[in-house]
């Protein structure tokens, strides 16, 4: 795949079917055709602001419809999209503008106080129109070119850039549909952000699907509820909060159009899941990250019974190993996996050995092939020579009422070298003797925390992903004497 040429995929899509919907915002509606020109419009005013092919171009800009005319049109003049995500601070996105090299930042109206803020690259609002259309399209793209630069979310370590062609986001595109299957009045609805790949590889379906794309700028349960109820949209992709919180608010059932909740990004509770088996919400889990375009693993709902809290099997092209005998970090390969991260050559030899992506997770695989991710390796805790997952310890504290959202990382111990320390931000008051009962009815007593401390908030990242390292510097900070 890697030399292959292809066409143009937007000015492809325009050709083949140029009056079906594209995009819908808010009351507003674009078809392929309609689609093609905004983008037209938007590259030429990008090339008469100086950018050329093989540039590195920041995007920093809110889930709105000129945010998706912006990314087509870098495609377009065949520059690179390094997406910025809106909530991180001047000096973060300053790093990695820099990190990659970028010669331009464009940002919407929405984000021109924290543009201004940036110093040392030449900036361009992409809310400013030009009526003009006359801008030349590539022809063709080649699979292996650049296409976007996205930053992992920063969980476990610094933030790093990786790299994701044109392959491999047409690979990550056709195995999401090999395995969901094409859906002729399909419409997925995405209100998770372009700048992450949850979001970018819904646009890239849209293009090579044909397929209809309902955007949101901002997550509204009660506004999704609606539509999913309606059955105006079949398919959304969602993280764990977002679907705790639609869930919670559902009273009836979503239309029988509405045929894939699409649920990645992080650990998800099991009482959710038994939630949502309870409502008939038809629940794909999936596994992947930044480094594998969009998801990897996915389970389909007939097994979300049998097969509770996996991650299911991979997708057609790709496959996943355990370097373990039983339990050990998930390896994982296919056409949809990243060629490497820009200017980290120590992650480069670590991640990348013999055609295998090391993803820094750890699970096992059932006798069926069926994927369990465990936790992340940093965060593992070993406790006395037994592995503790904070995971499966958070997992239980959020199904007790009290708890709204727990935490867990490892503490130095004495006799057992680690114990699980749980921080918690709660509903009602509880304590510490009720929570350590109720975990120790729901796990072994080894896994039960030694520690429950009540929190305001827990610390998260500009992706809301819950950081333990922090965590951990909590504890050392206020144990230090
Ligand atoms: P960094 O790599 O910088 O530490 P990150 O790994 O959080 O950040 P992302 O690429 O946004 O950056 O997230 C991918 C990670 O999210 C996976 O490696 C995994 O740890 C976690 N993840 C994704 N899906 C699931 C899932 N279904 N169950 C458990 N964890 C998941
Ligand atoms: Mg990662």
């Amino acid at each position: 795949m890697t030399f292959m040429n292809m066409p143009n995929w937007l000015k492809q899509r325009a050709f083949l079917t140029p009056d079906r919907k594209a995009l819908v915002f808010e009351n507003k509606t674009w078809t392929f055709a309609e689609l093609y020109n905004e983008t037209l419009k938007k590259a030429s005013l990008l090339s008469l602001s100086g950018i050329q092919e093989g540039h590195f171009c920041g995007v920093l800009a809110a889930n709105r419809p000129e945010m998706i005319f912006t990314i087509q049109a870098l495609q377009q003049i065949g520059a690179v999209a390094v997406l910025l995500n809106s909530r991180l601070t001047t000096e973060e996105i300053e790093w990695q503008l820099r990190d990659a090299s970028a010669s331009h930042l464009l940002f919407d109206s929405l984000h021109e106080k924290k543009a201004a803020a940036i110093l040392g690259i030449r900036s361009i609002s992409i809310s400013d129109d030009l009526t003009d259309a006359r801008f030349t399209p590539r022809e063709r793209c080649s699979m292996s070119e650049i296409c976007s630069i996205m930053y992992t979310s920063g969980t476990t370590g610094r933030p790093k850039g990786v790299i994701q062609t044109y392959g491999n986001h047409y690979a990550s595109a056709t195995a999401s549909a090999l395995n969901l299957g094409l859906h002729v009045d399909d419409s997925w609805l995405c209100t998770v952000p372009l700048f992450h790949i949850s979001g970018y590889s819904i646009l890239m379906k849209s293009i090579l699907y044909g397929m209809e794309v309902r955007l949101f700028e901002k997550f509204d349960a009660v506004a999704i509820n609606e539509l999913l109820q309606n059955g105006e949209a079949t398919i959304i992709s969602v993280v764990s909060a977002m679907l705790s919180n639609m869930v919670n608010r559902l009273s009836g059932t979503y239309s029988p159009r509405f045929r894939c909740m699409l649920l990645g990004g992080g650990p998800v509770p099991l009482s959710i899941l038994e939630q949502c088996k309870q409502k008939n919400i038809p629940v794909f889990q999936t596994y992947g990250m930044t480094e594998t375009s969009s998801q990897i693993v996915t389970l389909a709902p007939e097994y979300a019974t049998e097969k509770l809290g996996s991650v299911g099997k991979p997708l057609f092209p790709c496959a996943v190993k355990i370097d373990g005998e039983d339990e050990g970090e998930i390896l994982v390969s296919g056409p949809n996996v990243t060629p490497g991260y820009l200017n980290r050559q120590e992650a480069n030899e670590s991640s990348f050995q013999d055609g295998w992506f090391h993803t820094g997770d750890i699970g096992r695989l059932d006798d069926d092939g069926f994927l369990y991710v465990l936790d992340r390796r940093s965060d593992l805790i070993i406790s006395g020579g037994e592995n503790i997952y904070p995971a499966e310890i958070e997992s239980v504290l959020i199904s007790h009422p009290a708890i709204h959202e727990a935490g867990v990382t490892g503490v130095a111990d004495k006799k057992w070298g680690s114990v699980p320390a749980a921080f918690y931000v709660a509903h009602h008051p509880v304590t510490s003797e009720e929570l350590a009962a109720f975990c120790g009815e729901k796990m072994a007593s080894y896994k039960v925390p030694a520690y429950f401390v009540k929190t305001g908030e827990l610390p998260r990242n500009a992706s809301n992903k819950l950081m333990r390292r922090e965590l951990a510097a909590r504890w050392s900070d206020d144990h230090a004497h």
